[in-house]
């Protein structure tokens, strides 16, 4: 799309709700994905929270079906990375893979990404055994031992996953108490082949081409355990995407960017919505609801200019 008016970086649930929010307030809206239409839900195998849906409904449809509302509406969807934006007297500016983009508004919703453990042979052994996406690689290990580490909704919706694929998972958590959801929590304790380790962290990841073995050690003794498996799958939690609007917007110390109730940023025309930003909860159904605030912050802006 040559000149839109309003740049939506990110495509996922925020970002396509941004766009079709703007689309259909009659604003020429592209949508900038630089991986997978859908983002983090497309990672994902079944989505039991999102409203409107009585049953599991699988994450890439529903991720397909918010992409195809927002075409529908008129939001224009490209494969492009954006590395940088700014914002002058001169209006904003985005550097992007499709080239400099100059629109009058911006949507943040270029979500976060995976966190890594931090441990020797966690990089070595990436896509060698050591995963952060078991809808993508989980098939790979059918019948396999495998370990999630993490103890959060990401975790234990993985874990559920892997169960139904994998001979054995090991779920290893820091803490005695996991803060993902109570009900996936119940699901894991029922299943035979799920064994936990709490109160454990992963101290050591080893083998020669393929990961082979790791190493846990008990936080409360001291002690540690050989723990062979063919799969590690990391949810540690995530870090946001915003290293390319990093001295234009205000992010707080983790990186996450600050918005108001309108979710408007600091940068006058600039929005944010989602994962992307600081807030108390990052679920679908939020995300859906920061993209329509901001498609419609991002409209009365343009009406007010
Ligand atoms: P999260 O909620 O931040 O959980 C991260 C987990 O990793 C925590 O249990 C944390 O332990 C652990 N952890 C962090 N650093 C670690 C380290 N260095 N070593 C070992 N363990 C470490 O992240 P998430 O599970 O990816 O979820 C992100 C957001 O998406 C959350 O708001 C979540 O509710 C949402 N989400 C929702 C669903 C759903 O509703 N079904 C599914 C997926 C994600 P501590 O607990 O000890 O801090």
């Amino acid at each position: 799309m040559d000149n839109p008016e309003v740049v939506v970086v990110g495509g996922g649930p925020a970002g396509l709700t941004a766009g079709i929010y703007s689309a259909r307030a009659g604003h020429r809206t592209l949508v900038l994905e630089k991986y997978i239409i859908g983002g983090q839900i497309s990672r994902t195998p079944e989505v039991e929270n999102y409203p409107g849906f009585a049953e599991p409904v699988v994450a890439m449809e529903l991720a397909q079906a918010m992409e195809a509302q927002a075409r529908r509406a008129g939001t224009e969807l490209e494969a492009g990375e954006v590395s940088r934006l700014s914002a002058a007297a001169g209006g904003l500016a985005l550097e992007t893979s499709l080239g400099r983009l100059q629109p009058s508004a911006v949507v943040i919703a270029s979500g976060v990404e995976s966190r890594e453990l931090g441990v020797k042979g966690e990089r070595e052994l990436r896509g060698r055994g050591v995963s952060y996406c078991a809808i993508c690689d989980g098939p790979l290990f059918r019948g396999k031992e495998v370990a999630v580490v993490g103890g959060g909704d990401s975790a234990l919706d993985e874990a559920l996953y892997l169960a139904g694929i994998c001979s054995r998972v090991h779920i290893i958590h820091r803490r005695d108490e996991f803060r993902g959801a109570k009900v996936a929590q119940d699901r894991l304790h029922r299943l035979p082949n799920v064994r936990f380790w709490l109160s454990c962290i992963v101290t050591g990841i080893s083998g020669s081409s393929r990961l082979e073995s790791l190493e846990v050690t008990n936080k409360k003794d001291g002690s540690t355990t050989a723990l062979p498996v063919s799969g590690l799958f990391v949810y540690v939690g995530s870090i946001p995407n915003t290293a390319w609007c990093q001295g234009t917007v205000d992010l707080d110390e983790n990186g996450f960017v600050q918005t108001d109730g309108l979710l408007r940023t600091n940068a006058p025309g600039v929005f944010a919505a989602g994962d992307v930003r600081v807030t108390p909860l990052r679920q679908i159904a939020t995300a859906v609801g920061d993209g329509a605030l901001a498609g419609m912050s991002c409209h009365h802006f343009l009406l007010d200019r």
